[in-house]
């Protein structure tokens, strides 16, 4: 199996409601039904107790930006269609992706395509949401709020 195909075996995984959920507007976490140990992305087993009782809940997506960088060379599974970056025309142009943290105290990362870097700050109030690309594909992207 080559890397570029990847992404065909993602849906066959235990978790695919993720992907589901996330195309139909949702970001989903889990929760382990015997310890409560919360997962983002979501998890089928637990690793704090090794039980596989997951209870699926969605995110608000709310939270404050940890960390961001930009991005100069595009994911390989985005490498495959054109535009290479996501939301943008110019092939290669760098974009900002971050990390918040959501009030379940889980980590999102995500796509900054609508904020200038050099205005994006840590701590600053950002929404994660799943955005369609126009090659179908879903992708997270953050927005200040
Ligand atoms: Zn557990």
């Amino acid at each position: 199996m080559e890397f570029k195909d990847f992404s065909l075996f993602i849906n066959q995984t235990k978790v695919a409601r993720f992907a589901e959920e996330l195309a139909a507007g949702k970001i989903m976490a889990t929760i382990c039904k015997k310890c409560r140990k919360k997962y983002y992305p979501p998890r089928a087993d637990c690793s704090g107790c090794m039980g596989s009782e997951m209870e699926w809940k969605p995110l608000r997506g709310e939270g404050s930006l940890v960390t961001f960088t930009k991005i100069y060379v595009p994911p390989d599974h985005f490498a495959v269609q054109q535009p290479l970056m996501p939301f943008s025309s110019i092939q290669f142009e760098p974009c900002p992706i971050g990390i918040i943290e959501v009030e379940e105290g889980l980590r999102v990362m995500g796509w900054i395509p609508k904020v200038d870097l050099k205005k994006i700050r840590v701590g600053m109030k950002m929404k994660a949401s799943p955005q369609i690309l126009p090659n179908g594909k879903v992708t997270i992207i953050l927005e200040p709020i």
